[in-house]
């Protein structure tokens, strides 16, 4: 029988509900569980595909071509599970299928409502997760934070499940803030015990209380928690900030909170084994060799979360090469010819990744040629692959006023246009080129090279695509194409003759790199950043 793990968060957002949710999955599968691991999110929309990062952060693609919340690509990174659709639910998809049920006159007759009919489509999104891959332990995190008016069909979901469940079946991890006052010199439990009571009010009693603290404490203060909240002292954890956040597992294990989860849900197995990921990551994440800095050149650069794959994926990069990657964020809109050497001075590589709109264009063009000419190590992703494209068309092949049909309709070269299939398009919501595609890897590139495979698949989301057209101009002037997807003939990788890394693709590689595994193109990439430090 599938046992069941409840993650939910009070007090405040942003305590890391995501990266727990992902560390508890890591521990639970080094003890030999099969794990998976599910988001709820609370909010209208279908999927946050149609959101800006500033309302949501990165979206986070699965190789099933799902836009989703960003915390599974925490779950990727940290489990090396494969994510799909059915991995992130959201209350816009729940009121979806429901609205779509009644219309279709599946609930004749009835007045559809939140109880029964949305907490009874939540309570089959999570238990169908379980049957179709036959997995022992599902863990939910619930988005949002206890109290919120939205959330509420979902813990009322949960509620009822736990109670089909029955006893043993499942438990609540609840993460919480145990905040430092500092007048007093004291750590406070009251918001703990609030929100705790919040969720008792809701029907739903913790098991196990994360604790997020910036200071230790003492096991007074555990007791005292653990009193007031109904929980076994051994389950108040000390979630204490870490220097690098995939130290999580080993502070989790630290004060055994799986064996605590696992005595919780009646389960068995030996200790776990976190060897591989302390010394692969961990270690090598917290006293890496050596540093390299590298700019990334983005729209969103002083949001912490719109570009988190392309930075994870960086520091996989380094992993791999025993590295600290420094990176360096670089507001694309402050770019400008006459300064992009000042800000992107001291950086042994520059990285421009995915967007959408014309804000920031030109400094990004201007970055590039910058790598270009100055023979700076350079990774385009997407948006950046396709900049790439106008900045080579512009100032190599002579093609003045050149320009992606996104930002100029009526630009005289249109290297970067749209497929006849996506002029078609009117609705906006998930309907871009989306999700894993094979690319073959053209031999005696540089790609070949850090790939090591003719074949290779990697995921999509963009609209745009390089204009076949001017493949042949491009060549001629020395750009390569390194990759394309066969079947429809698409340009992927395009790559520079002269120059020592200068790589652009189509996909994002930075969804499929994780710190046991980091990809190929992000190892070869910072190991060309590395090379350029130490040659000059
Ligand atoms: N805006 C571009 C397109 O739609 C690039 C998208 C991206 O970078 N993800 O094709």
């Amino acid at each position: 029988m599938t046992k069941y793990i409840f993650v939910t968060g009070g007090v405040v957002s942003s305590l890391g509900k995501g990266i727990a949710s992902a560390s508890i999955g890591l521990v639970l599968k080094s003890r030999g569980f099969k794990v998976t691991i599910q988001k709820l999110d609370p909010y209208i929309n279908v999927d946050p595909g149609t959101m800006s990062p500033y309302q949501h952060g990165e979206v986070y693609v699965t190789e099933d071509g799902a836009e989703t919340d960003l915390d599974l690509g925490h779950y990727e990174r940290f489990t090396g599970l494969t994510m799909t659709q059915a991995n992130n639910v959201t209350a816009g998809r729940i009121y979806y299928s429901v609205i779509a049920k009644e219309r279709r006159g599946e609930y004749l007759g009835k007045t559809v409502q939140v109880v029964p009919h949305i907490t009874d489509a939540i309570k089959a999104a999570i238990t169908s997760l379980a049957a179709k891959d036959r997995v022992d332990v599902v863990i939910v995190e619930v988005g949002g934070t206890v109290g919120d008016i939205e959330g509420l069909p979902f813990l009322e979901a949960i509620r009822q499940l736990r109670n089909e469940l029955g006893r043993g079946n499942s438990i609540n991890i609840h993460l919480t803030l145990v905040p430092y006052i500092k007048a007093a010199d004291e750590l406070k439990t009251k918001p703990t015990q609030h929100s705790v009571g919040k969720l008792r009010e809701i029907g739903l009693q913790a098991e196990v209380l994360i604790c997020r603290t910036e200071k230790p404490f003492s096991e007074s203060v555990r007791e005292k928690i653990a009193q007031f909240c109904n929980v076994e002292p051994e389950a108040v954890i000390q979630a204490l900030d870490v220097e690098d956040i995939y130290e999580v597992p080993l502070m989790f294990t630290k004060q055994k909170l799986d064996d605590t989860i696992l005595k919780l849900l009646g389960l068995e197995r030996p200790s776990h084994d976190l060897t591989e990921w302390k010394t692969r990551v961990v270690d090598r994440a917290l006293h890496p060799k050596r540093r390299v800095a590298i700019a990334v050149v983005g729209k969103y650069v002083q949001l912490q979360d719109a570009y988190k794959s392309i930075y994870e994926a960086l520091r996989h990069g380094g992993l791999a090469n025993d590295a600290g990657v420094d990176i360096l964020k670089v507001s694309a809109e402050r770019v400008t010819k006459a300064n992009v050497a000042e800000l992107l001075d001291g950086a042994s590589g520059i990285l421009v990744p995915g967007g959408f709109g014309h804000r920031g264009i030109e400094g990004k063009l201007d970055a590039i040629a910058y790598a270009r000419e100055r023979k700076i190590p350079f990774f385009g992703i997407c948006l950046g692959m396709q900049c790439a494209a106008i900045e080579f068309a512009r100032n190599v092949a002579g093609l003045a006023g050149a320009n992606s049909t996104e930002f100029d309709a009526n630009t005289p070269h249109p290297v970067i246009s749209l497929l006849e299939e996506q002029k078609r398009v009117t609705d906006l919501g998930g309907t871009m080129r989306l999700g894993a595609m094979p690319c073959r890897v053209a031999p005696g590139t540089k790609a070949h090279e850090a790939y090591g495979l003719a074949e290779v698949r990697e995921r999509h989301r963009h609209r745009y695509e390089f204009n076949n057209r001017y493949r042949d101009a491009f060549a001629q002037k020395g750009m390569i194409v390194s990759g394309v997807y066969e079947k429809a003939d698409l340009v992927e990788l395009i790559e520079l003759d002269d120059h020592p890394w200068f790589i652009a693709g189509q996909f994002h590689p930075e969804f499929r790199s994780q710190p046991l595994a980091p990809h190929p193109l992000f190892r070869a990439f910072v190991g060309a950043c590395l090379k350029k430090t130490s040659d000059t």
